[in-house]
């Protein structure tokens, strides 16, 4: 029925041979039913980790989390999460189960998986073992719980974002019920572990339906992210657009590139403008400052949720910057392109496509953005001729300087105004810089 990889088939082989049951499972048996290349294997089998361990002795096996009874068995640097059958009980805190037990059979261990479309699993030898009709679902795109889905949400909050991320990477639409318990159960959420929230939000941020998912379940959201309430239905009377705050934030996460900075970026950039509103005498709306107002609630969430200081540091200045007046001269974008560095500058540029993207198709036509594919241009074509972004990039560096006699300080503010001069025009030529420093 499906064809799985070489390393899986023999893995699974090997645990038959030895008596046990053995089957892929989870998102890579989704994916090959709805014929997308699977991005890891996670398996599952009747034997019992020490078991796994020991069959397996002669490859790189890793103890990730024997008590959950899960071996990672790593083969030509790919990672295959083996996992014993297991059931669970006793969700005290809505996080994690307070006991888990080992099981023989694979029904029972499906049971205990959140969807139906991530409980199937698939054994060349077995075929498939699908008691949810989870086939069916993922062949319609549906989400559904296994089970009763406020239950399942109880049991662990995490489900509830696990479902948005499915949502939004598979679009999946989620099943009415289903769909139900996300909203009456998102306070589930709020127990739940701030860097494992934070990594569900990113992968879900990073699907292709995140503009569907967003519109449809920012009560959720909002429950990790309090600051994001104030945008929902915020009106912004002005020619530049005709989407509330939160319907315009929503279009833009979807317009950019899937990278956790940028999508992170397009969902935070706007956060203060319900802050900075007033409506003028006219009845226009205005939101002075909102990117320097917005950039530290950025930064404030993204620190609360343990995103990682990359991460935060960089949707945080691109938060600020977001509504800057570009430059249409050649030398400002290269002063621009100095000042940020290029990937900075690149991702300024898509941040502001994105953003121009969600306004009406006025503000797409008249903002002081419309020149954006003429600065891209321009930028591409100053990257492609290799000008230089700092002095290191000159033709000429501070040996040469220091053999003309200049010493300390001069040194460097000779080299940053050879800069600008070729900034300004002068080619990055040896010779024409030295002539520079002689005259
Ligand atoms: P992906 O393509 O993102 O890897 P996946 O469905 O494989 O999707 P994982 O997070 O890798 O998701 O989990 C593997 C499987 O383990 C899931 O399909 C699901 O059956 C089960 N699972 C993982 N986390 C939970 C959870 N919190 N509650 C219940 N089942 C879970
Ligand atoms: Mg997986």
């Amino acid at each position: 029925m499906f064809t799985l990889p070489e390393t899986v088939t023999s893995i699974l082989a090997r645990l038959e041979s030895a008596g046990h049951a053995a089957y892929a499972v989870g998102g890579a048996v989704r994916d090959l039913i709805r014929s997308v290349p699977p991005h890891d294997f996670d398996l599952t089998t009747s034997a019992r980790p020490e078991e796994v361990m020991a069959l397996f002795a002669n490859e790189t096996v890793i103890p990730t989390g024997l008590q959950h009874g899960t071996v990672t068995l790593v083969i030509d640097h790919t990672p295959y999460e083996i996992t014993t059958f297991r059931g669970e009980s006793g969700y005290a805190d809505h996080r994690r189960p307070d006991a888990v037990c080992f099981l023989d059979s694979i029904e029972d261990d499906l049971a205990r998986r959140d969807f139906t479309a991530g409980a199937i699993a698939y054994s060349p030898t077995r075929g498939l073992c699908d008691p949810f009709d989870g086939v069916a679902d993922v062949k319609a795109g549906v989400l559904r719980a296994v089970g009763d889905p406020m239950t399942r949400f109880s049991e662990d909050g995490l489900r509830v974002l696990r479902a948005l991320r499915f949502a939004s990477a598979c679009g999946f639409t989620i099943e009415a019920q289903t769909a139900r318990a996300l909203h009456e159960g998102k306070h589930l959420i709020a127990p739940v572990a701030a860097e494992r929230i934070y990594n569900e939000l990113t992968r879900t941020l990073c699907g292709a339906n995140i503009e569907q998912v967003l519109l449809t379940y920012g009560d959720v959201l909002a429950v990790a992210i309090p600051e994001l309430t104030p945008l929902f239905g915020f009106p912004q009377n002005t020619s530049y657009h005709d989407r509330d705050v939160w319907a315009h934030t929503a279009a833009t996460v979807a317009a950019i590139a899937p990278e956790p900075v940028l999508r992170w970026t397009m969902l935070l950039h706007d956060i203060a403008k319900p802050a900075c509103h007033y409506t003028d005498a006219r009845g226009t709306s205005h939101f002075k400052t909102h990117p320097e107002k917005g950039a530290p609630i950025a930064e404030a969430i993204l620190t609360r949720l343990k995103a990682e200081r990359a991460t935060r540091e960089e949707v945080t200045v691109l938060i600020r910057l977001h509504d800057i007046d570009l430059p249409k001269e050649r030398a400002d974008i290269h002063r621009l392109l100095v000042r940020l560095g290029k990937e900075r500058t690149l991702r300024l540029l898509a941040v502001k496509e994105s953003d121009l993207s969600g306004k009406s198709p006025y503000g797409r036509t008249h903002g002081r953005d419309v020149i954006l594919p003429e600065v891209k241009e321009t930028v591409e074509f100053l990257l492609a001729e290799g000008a230089p972004l700092t002095v290191r990039d000159l033709a000429v560096d501070g040996s040469d300087l220091l053999s003309l006699g200049l010493r300390g300080r001069e040194v460097g503010d000779t080299l940053s105004r050879l800069l600008e001069a070729v900034i300004d025009g002068t080619p990055n030529r040896r010779e024409a810089l030295l002539g520079l420093i002689d005259g």
